[in-house]
């Protein structure tokens, strides 16, 4: 089930709290990433995934306008790899992900009179500057005109279901 994937890019290690989902499911789990590179992380999870199946990554460290990993809210990859880790007993299995997608790029708001919080990048802002998207997060303007620009509607959706979860 072990398959090894040449690397092109240097990897770094960095241990980052993160959820991960398949795609179209709404089990968000969370865990932690083991190291990144330009285009793909690794990361552990309980889950035996399928090489090529494809997960939704969101940063809980998401940082906006810093480098790395958390410079981005959320992350479509593919599964390249799987290999089983056995820790404590417990089988669990260090996944290699390639990145398709990215949210939005970093995001450089200026803090207003706090008002309401965008549940995208997390800051407060005039009530009058929150719109309702989608199913009803509420995002600033600068996150909602990220948001409409992702280009994958999986993303968008996958993004949403995530937000939506956890204003509720
Ligand atoms: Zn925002």
């Amino acid at each position: 089930m072990t398959q090894i994937i040449p690397r092109k890019n240097p990897r770094t290690d960095y241990r980052a709290p993160i959820h991960h989902a398949l795609l179209n499911t709404q089990q968000f789990r969370p865990t932690l990433t083991y190291d990144y590179s330009l285009d793909g992380m690794c990361y552990v999870t309980d889950q035996p995934l399928d090489i090529e199946s494809e997960v939704c990554i969101v940063m809980d460290n998401y940082l906006p306008g810093k480098e790395g990993l958390e410079g981005y809210r959320s992350y479509l990859a593919r599964t390249r790899w799987i290999k089983r880790l056995s820790i404590n007993g417990a089988d669990q299995y260090a996944a290699g992900a390639q990145i398709v997608a990215r949210s939005h790029e970093v995001l450089a708001t200026e803090a207003q009179l706090p008002r309401r919080r965008c549940d995208l990048c997390d800051t407060w802002q005039p009530a009058h500057r929150i719109e309702a998207v989608g199913q009803g997060v509420e995002l600033c303007r600068l996150c909602t005109l990220r948001f409409n620009k992702i280009p994958s509607v999986r993303v968008r959706q996958c993004l949403e279901r995530y937000l939506l979860g956890n204003v509720i």
